[in-house]
């Protein structure tokens, strides 16, 4: 029977929008699943992905520069010069095919880069819960949902627990939407059908299980076929530096221009179609028509290079901004530290403090007290606490390996195949599996009502459970807030009032571990009065307190040493946790950004964020002396955020919950969790971290002020051999010499070479140690005055080299000497590509021929020059006539003087500023080696 995509299910009750696509509420099996995806096909969107060649090409038409070409064409036609009509053409098709070359590369990076994030969804098959990507959804599976999941098919709501929506991206309706499962009337608005989920839109609140009622393009998404999760290429400040660029370039040659026609016109006295022919080649070859092209290049490569080093682009420009990141505002858990969390220690309601064995999220270990083993049987608060660990968890421990698209998912940590879920939920499960492990049934067997899940406003979680028809609200959460929350405390013999020296003990207890860097976590419950079937926050109060557990998370190997390169990078580290006070300064410490001299500072260490309001006044000047921030909010986090841009920092912070978006958005990059973070906090972010490391950040940061220098040394490249070429021929024209060049002879040398040296600067690694300087200033003018040495020398050493060979050659006819000077300004542009590798560092500690990308520029550079001037067909077409190989070799050589000249600058100027540099930075070396034991 045909599956009905399109039925109204909102209009009918559940139970008959379950027959109806044939599903049941435990999920289809594996083999049905798959039955149906091989009818209805995959869960996607269709028809957006994919460049299409044809467009893009026509595309390069479109451009500015094409018009003034084609103006020139029409001037050498009015003019009576066929040949150059043909070869003007001829460019004009060169320049497009080049730019399409560079634009099809950048796009399939920024589709490749599409394609590395992954929407994944957990969904029930066979009855059993397992995570499978989006994609893979088919009408009819059972999908659950939590808060901030974006929601991956259409689907009829089954069950939700204070569920809400935000329905923005279909509706345009920004306030959240609480969804009920009851059946609509069935000409509802699509706003309206509030017992259905849609597709791209995301899950704000609470929890869902939902039938699939449509997938891909029948979804409500799908009929509009807008695409989501799309790479956005705006940026403000990237544009405004690139815009600011163009036009300082776009001045200067047509100031250039209108010199050449103005001295060759009216002080010289050309004729008239011949000065006008030269003006427009030299303004249309000064133009730095490549130039976005170029720059989109950069981009794609540094988005690339990150991407290799698990620092996922999803907003392109994203990469240069990470350049000028001065703060950077990181969250603990998982960043800086592994997140493998292991419970360590017990401190029971009945005095006893236990030792836990074992690492990691594998299930053997023991508990004990005194080096003696501790069970259930014998302790019964132990027995509760463990019990709770158990019940009040949404993790999943697995340990079979039958995950669907398992192909890449190999290579990470073991762990990860075994544990699903919040890390700190996994450590709790693994603690109960222990004792379990040691001793079946150990634990009684509770069936779960109800769950409200942990949510980092709240700092708790709680579930109604279930025992031999005994109903109580199981919670667990950050110790001071349940402590708040109870009111007796379990001892061996029951529960009996909790008192003020035994708050004060559990207290001394916390700081105590908090100290150490643990994070600790209270367990709590209470009776659930008269039959309740659902748990809601209001109702948590009035507990008993069972006991906290100290967990463990190491920091991970390689975070000390990328805090260290940033702080002698010019960035200051912040962080921003919802953790316990002590717990975070513990790990600033162990992570370096605390240090020891910060701590006779006037300002404290690490301050919780209630201690932050009662300072309200001082707040400006706290965030800017403080480093650490604990049991911080969302919205404090955006407070801050707010704060230091104002002060003029670009900020990159990193976030993975629903809330977090807010900040995230307003971050200039704003950072999100691969594994961790939700889907919201994704979309919301301009890079996705594939392995939440904070090291990755400043691996990342590395790589985008490596893409501000090529962005900077490409447009120097450009800017010196036009401005140099451009002078040559205001310097000939005013003695009174023929035109060194022919129009055509112009507008091939420089579309061909700046066209093809220029991919080559694109691809330039990073030299030196990059994360010793500042970080590049907001907004820095990609051309600087530093281009300034390098535009005198390079026209000096083109007028000198053009000039002497016009006046060598120029008894000899005016061919040979316009084919000379043209082999000397087409070698000395190639040469100086080599100079602008690195504006600083000398060619030969960079290596010479250390970017392959120019290596092969050069030759295919040098190629089409010898191929134009030495092939009889090309040679006439072009006037030119060809000198002797040994002449060539002599200006070969002479042109490379370009090099020696920049590099005898370089040694004045920079020489003893950076004496020897190694390639390479220290701290990002043998990180891997470093990998400690859990
Ligand atoms: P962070 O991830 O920055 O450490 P969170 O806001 O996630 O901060 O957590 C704050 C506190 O809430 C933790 O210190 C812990 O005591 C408690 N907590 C965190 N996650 C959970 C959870 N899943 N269940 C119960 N309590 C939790
Ligand atoms: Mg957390």
């Amino acid at each position: 029977m045909e599956l009905d995509q399109r039925y109204p299910y909102h209009s009918i009750p559940v139970d008959e929008a379950l027959d109806k696509l044939q599903a049941t509420k435990e999920g289809l099996t594996e083999e049905e699943a798959n039955q149906r995806l091989n009818k209805v096909g995959p869960n996607e969107l269709t028809g957006k992905e994919g460049i299409n060649p044809v467009l893009l090409f026509l595309k390069q038409f479109k451009d500015f520069l094409i018009l003034i070409l084609f103006l020139a064409a029409g001037v050498a036609w009015y003019a009576d010069q066929r040949v150059d009509v043909y070869v003007i053409l001829g460019v004009i098709l060169f320049n497009a095919v080049l730019g399409f070359l560079q634009e099809y590369r950048a796009e399939k990076a920024i589709l490749a880069l599409k394609n590395m994030i992954k929407q994944e969804t957990t969904v029930l098959r066979n009855g059993k819960p397992k995570t499978i990507e989006a994609k893979q959804l088919v009408p009819g599976d059972i999908i659950k949902l939590e808060e901030g999941d974006s929601i991956p098919a259409d689907a009829r709501l089954v069950s939700g627990k204070n569920l809400q929506t935000v329905e923005a991206s279909l509706t345009g309706e920004s306030l959240p939407i609480e969804k009920k499962t009851d059946p609509l009337p069935e000409k509802s608005n699509l706003g309206d059908r509030l017992n259905m989920l849609f597709k791209g839109t995301h899950v704000a609140r609470g929890t869902a299980t939902a039938v699939v009622t449509g997938t891909g393009p029948h979804t409500e998404l799908g009929k509009i076929s807008k695409s989501l999760g799309d790479i956005k290429t705006t940026s403000t400040n990237f544009r405004k530096k690139t815009q600011r660029l163009a036009k300082q370039m776009a001045v200067i040659s047509i100031v250039t221009s209108l010199v050449v026609f103005v001295l060759g016109y009216y002080v010289r006295d050309y004729a008239f179609e011949e000065v006008l022919l030269i003006t427009v080649a030299t303004l249309v070859s000064s133009i730095p028509e490549g130039l976005p092209a170029v720059i989109s290049i950069v981009l794609a490569i540094g988005a690339k290079r990150m991407a290799d080093q698990n620092a996922i682009i999803r907003e392109f420009t994203a990469t240069e901004m990470l350049g000028s990141i001065s703060v950077i505002l990181t969250d603990k858990t998982g960043t800086l530290t592994k997140s493998i969390l292991t419970v360590k220690s017990i401190f029971l309601g009945d005095d006893t403090e236990l030792e836990v064995s074992g690492s990691g999220y594998a299930t053997e270990g023991d508990i004990t007290h005194n080096e003696e083993s501790v069970s259930t049987s014998e302790n019964a608060v132990l027995a509760k606490l463990l019990f709770i660990a158990k019940e009040c968890n949404n993790a999943r421990l697995s340990g079979d390996k039958d995950k669907a698209g398992s192909d890449e998912e190999n290579d990470k940590e073991s762990e990860d195949d075994k544990a699903s879920g919040d890390p700190t939920e996994i450590a709790l499960l693994v603690l109960a599996k222990k004792a379990e492990a040691k001793n079946e049934g150990a634990l009684p067997e509770a069936q779960q009502l109800d769950d409200l899940p942990f949510s980092s406003e709240q700092k708790f979680r709680a579930t109604l459970v279930e025992t031999d028809g005994k109903r109580e609200i199981l919670v667990v959460g950050a110790p001071e807030k349940i402590l708040k929350l109870s009111s007796h405390i379990l001892d061996s013999d029951g529960p009996r009032e909790l008192t003020e020296d035994q708050r004060q003990q559990i207290q001394d207890k916390m700081d105590d571990w908090a100290d150490h860097a643990m994070r600790v976590l209270a367990l709590a419950y209470k009776e659930a009065e008269g039959g309740i079937d659902s748990v809601s926050a209001e109702q948590v109060d009035g507990l008993v307190w069972v006991g906290i557990t100290g967990i463990v998370d190491p920091p991970r190997g390689g975070v000390r040493k990328a805090v260290g390169a940033c702080k002698s990078a010019g960035i200051r580290v912040m962080m921003l946790t919802g953790d316990h006070k002590k717990t975070g300064a513990a790990i600033a410490r162990e992570v370096g950004i605390l240090e020891p001299e910060n701590e006779n500072s006037d300002y404290p260490e690490a301050m919780q964020e209630d201690e932050l309001e009662d300072r309200e006044n001082d707040f400006d000047e706290l965030v800017d002396n403080v480093s650490v921030f604990t049991r911080v909010s969302p919205n404090t986090k955006l407070r801050i955020a707010e704060h230091l841009q104002e002060k003029g920092h670009l900020i990159a912070m990193t976030g993975d919950g629903v809330n977090d978006a807010p900040a995230l958005k307003r971050a200039d990059v704003g950072i999100a969790m691969g594994i961790r973070g939700t889907d919201v906090a994704k979309d919301a972010s301009h890079i996705v971290l594939s392995d939440d490391n904070f090291a990755t950040i400043v691996r990342a940061i590395r790589e985008g002020r490596i893409v501000f220098q090529n962005v900077r040394q490409t447009s120097f490249f450009l800017l010196t051999t036009n401005f140099a070429f451009v002078f040559v021929f205001i310097v000939a024209i005013t003695m009174g010499l023929p035109f060194p060049l022919t129009a055509t002879q112009i507008l091939w040398v420089n579309l061909v070479t700046d066209g093809v040296m220029e991919l080559g600067l694109a691809a330039e690694r990073g030299h030196g140690e990059i994360m010793k300087q500042k970080p590049v200033e907001k907004d820095a003018n990609i051309l600087d005055k530093s281009v300034v040495p390098y535009l005198l020398l390079m026209s000096a050493v083109m007028l000198g080299l053009s000039l002497g060979a016009f006046y060598y050659y120029l008894p000899q006819g005016a061919e040979i000497a316009r084919t000379a000077v043209f082999l000397v300004i087409a070698m000395t542009q190639v040469f100086n590509t080599f100079n602008m590798r690195s504006i600083d560092r000398s060619l030969f500690t960079i290596g010479a021929f250390s970017n392959k990308y120019v290596n092969i520029a050069f030759v295919v550079s040098v190629a089409l020059q010898l191929l134009v001037v030495y092939t009889p067909f090309l040679s006439n077409l072009f006037r030119f006539d060809p000198l002797p190989i040994p002449d060539l070799l002599v200006i070969f050589l002479l042109s490379s003087t370009v090099i020696w000249i920049a590099e005898i600058y370089k040694k004045i100027r920079f020489g003893k500023q950076q004496p020897d540099i190694p390639e390479g930075e220290e701290w990002m070396k043998d990180e891997n080696n470093e990998k400690q034991k859990v």
